[in-house]
């Protein structure tokens, strides 16, 4: 199918993108990188009468740490979190674990990571991540910019709490301190489909004890979760690491919190591969294992610079 017929406009400037938003009426729709809106204009479940093209827009090209956040401007491409080094500390490990995930390469050196907080699908690797951290997302109106919290911007799958008026201009992530080990664990049909189910995980620990836990939930609602209860029966609890390979006693504080995950904070949705019996049990299983790749990684770290002090 083709598109219905559209106007198309490329801003120069954030202003000039949001003036062009203004004229609700026609129902426009932003083109950041493509990968979703253009499937769906060919499929015509979204017939837009104008497309906002904001690639010519320099300012949201930039990626910066501000105040002990990582600002990542509406331009910045999922590619760019492909090597961990790409971000200070623990939160470029976690990105870079999860950007391989997303889609295949082609894909991710257009995709934005703004982009999908405005499309806003429950298996987004990027928007479980922010619910988790407690990211921000920087919205730009007629009346200035709205820090929306993503634990309050996601409504449903592709409803969030941004106007149609207003452009994401940044999405704003927490850094990691070193004492936080990361980890992220995904499954799905096919290296090229949307995950049926995967967790992102940040652990903070002093002297071996579990001091923050933070827990998101891809596909497992109909919107991004971040795993509170999970995370509560985590604090306190030791962080005690398995070799890889070995099955989690039922009584470990991670098969626990899986449990507890799958139970308490998803409310899964069911697909085609995937009922939601099915998806509890993964999620269990997958909280497990990702708490203990962010054990693992923790140890690794404080281990590597233990090595560099001496
Ligand atoms: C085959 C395939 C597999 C995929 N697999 C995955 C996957 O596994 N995981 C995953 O997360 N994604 C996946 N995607 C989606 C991909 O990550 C998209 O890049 C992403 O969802 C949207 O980013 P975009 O920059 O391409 O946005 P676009 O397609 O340009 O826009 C998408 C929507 O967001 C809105 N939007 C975009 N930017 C802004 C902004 N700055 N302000 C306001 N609204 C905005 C648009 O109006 C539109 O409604 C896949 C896509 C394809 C085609």
């Amino acid at each position: 199918m083709k598109p219905a017929p559209f106007d198309y406009v490329a801003p120069r400037t954030v202003a000039e993108a949001v003036a062009a938003l203004g004229d609700t009426r026609r129902k426009a729709q932003v083109l950041a990188g493509g990968q979703s809106l253009i499937l769906e204009m060919h499929l015509q479940r979204i017939r837009p009468g104008l497309v906002v093209d904001i690639n010519r827009i320099p300012e949201l090209d930039r990626m910066s740490v501000e105040g002990g956040e990582l600002r990542v401007g509406a331009l910045i491409r999922h590619a760019a979190f492909e090597t961990a080094d790409a971000v200070p500390g623990p939160l470029g490990t976690l990105l870079s674990r999860a950007v391989v995930n997303i889609a295949h390469p082609p894909i991710r050196s257009r995709g934005t990571l703004a982009g999908s907080f405005g499309w806003a699908h429950p298996a987004s690797e990027w928007c479980a991540i922010g619910v988790a951290l407690d990211a921000t997302v920087e919205v730009t109106g007629h009346d200035g910019v709205r820090a929306l919290a993503a634990g309050e911007y996601f409504l449903g799958p592709h409803r969030t709490a941004r106007r149609p008026e207003e452009l994401i201009t940044a999405v704003r992530l927490p850094l990691l301190g070193e004492r936080t080990g990361v980890g992220f664990v995904e499954h799905r049909r096919t290296h090229f489909c949307f995950a049926q189910v995967a967790v992102a995980a940040a652990l903070t620990v002093h002297d071996g004890v579990i001091g923050d836990a933070r827990i998101g939930l891809v596909n497992c609602a109909d919107r991004p979760v971040r795993a509170r209860a999970a995370e509560r029966t985590l604090l306190g609890a030791e962080c005690d690491a398995l070799p890889a390979g070995r099955r989690l006693p039922d009584d470990h504080p991670f098969a626990r919190a899986g449990r507890v995950a799958a139970v308490q904070d998803a409310a899964p949705v069911a697909e085609p591969y995937a009922d939601v019996e099915y998806k509890r049990q993964a999620i269990a299983v997958l909280v497990g294992r990702t708490l203990c790749e962010a054990a693992t990684d923790l140890r690794a770290r404080l281990a590597a610079r233990e090595r560099d002090d001496r």
